[in-house]
């Protein structure tokens, strides 16, 4: 039976309750909206079926395949500018469509708390398009994969690399009509936290919410900003290095405890394909980065290399040595764990959203300077 001793290592992929045939696993909320299994003990037969499938007891399996790894992006220009980095996401989703499959991605839901769902149509692609940095709710997610495997039907999997292990080890074996892509993640912030920031917004701006965009590209892919639009018709837009949610999430003080020494780490995979931000792509391809967007595009497998291949013609598309994907640091590294992140939680208790920020996720002079010089110099070469 699955019990958790120390909490900060479950990851809250719903493997555990999705595979356990009395559904005596639930997965209840603690205090900062993270899901976590409780087990009906008067329920369980102790088939171990849920610590079998556990991807932080049992590693999900990875390939026996050589990585490659590429720059690219969507030629689609739209598609591109909708998209976090350069749609690539977009772009295997769609072929899957177009070939009769299922794909399961994250979407906001009513009151912007981030779900997996399936789609079966390119026009809902927008609901799964564009980065949510909260925790998304797998829920059945996993069991209907299942179903619609032994159909024959194709499905493609995005999420988060412990969600992808999570899948994996649910399913036990290898479906030759399943694409799993992951992404390099940095970590998923608490949904609790987000709800408050949402409230702090609401009030700001007098509305309800309409839409919010965390990778608006207006400034440029290079200086990402988040998106929000009223119901009301205002909308307003900050940069990463201003909006308090953004400052909490980078300065890592909202994050699931188990991002801070992720199972999920490391070159190798379980995944078919890991998608990432290309934020060096100029020390790879000299000016390569039109502040447009551009993914980093890892294969990690046979299948995820040639289902790469039939996409490729729709990309613009540029091998890159695979030290670009080793010298992306969260591919290989968990986000550290500030000493005031127990504060920050205490203090959005009793202050504003935006005090609270201000008192625990400032940014150091040094590292400002450091990045207002970082995003002059790519402006410069971009100019050359
Ligand atoms: C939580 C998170 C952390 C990330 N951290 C990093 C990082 O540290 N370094 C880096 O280089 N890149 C990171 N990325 C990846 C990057 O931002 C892009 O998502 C990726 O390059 C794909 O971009 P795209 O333009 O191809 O597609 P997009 O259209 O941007 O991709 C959309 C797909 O991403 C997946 N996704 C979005 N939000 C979530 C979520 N909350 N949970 C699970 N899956 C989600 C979905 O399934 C969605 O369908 C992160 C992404 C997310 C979601």
């Amino acid at each position: 039976m699955i019990e958790i001793i120390q909490k900060a290592m479950c990851v809250g992929c719903y493997a555990c309750c999705s595979c356990c045939p009395q559904q005596c696993i639930s997965m209840e909320e603690d205090g900062e909206g993270f899901k976590y299994p409780s087990v009906n003990k008067s329920k369980c037969i102790n088939c171990n079926k849920c610590e079998t499938v556990c991807p932080v007891i049992h590693s999900a399996p990875t390939q026996d395949f050589s990585e490659i790894s590429f720059a690219a992006y969507s030629k689609d220009e739209v598609i591109r500018s909708q998209s976090s980095s350069g749609g690539v996401f977009s772009v295997l989703a769609e072929a899957v469509i177009n070939q009769g499959g299922v794909v399961f991605g994250a979407a906001f839901d009513r009151e912007f708390q981030v779900h997996h769902i399936g789609i079966t149509s390119t026009d809902d692609l927008k609901f799964l398009r564009g980065s949510k940095y909260i925790q998304s709710r797998i829920e059945d997610t996993y069991k209907e994969i299942k179903e619609i495997l032994k159909t024959d039907r194709k499905v493609y999997f995005s999420g988060t690399p412990c969600q992808v292990d999570g899948l994996k080890n649910f399913l036990g074996k290898e479906y030759d009509n399943l694409l799993t892509q992951d992404i390099i993640c940095h970590g998923v912030s608490s949904p609790v936290v987000w709800e408050k920031y949402l409230n702090y917004v609401k009030d700001k701006i007098h509305s309800d919410i309409k839409h919010i965009t965390f990778r608006d590209k207006t400034f440029g892919w290079n200086k990402y900003a988040v998106k929000i639009e009223g119901k009301n018709g205002t909308e307003e837009k900050s940069t990463f290095l201003e909006n308090e949610m953004m400052k909490a999430y980078l300065r890592n003080v909202c994050l699931r405890p188990s991002c801070y020494n992720c199972p999920s780490k490391g070159l190798k995979r379980s995944s078919d394909i890991t998608l990432a931000d290309f934020w060096a792509v100029n020390d790879y391809i000299k000016g390569f980065d039109d502040n447009k967007g551009i993914d980093l595009v890892v294969c990690h497998s046979e299948k995820g290399a040639k289902f790469w291949k039939e996409v490729v013609p729709l990309l613009v598309c540029r091998e890159v040595d695979i030290q670009a994907a080793s010298g992306n640091f969260s591919m290989n590294c968990s986000s550290r764990l500030p000493k005031y992140r127990d504060d920050f939680m205490h203090s959005l208790e009793n202050h504003t959203f935006a005090d609270a920020v201000k008192r625990y996720c400032s940014i150091p002079l040094s590292e400002r300077i450091y990045t207002k010089i970082k995003l002059g110099i790519k402006k410069v070469s971009r100019r050359k």
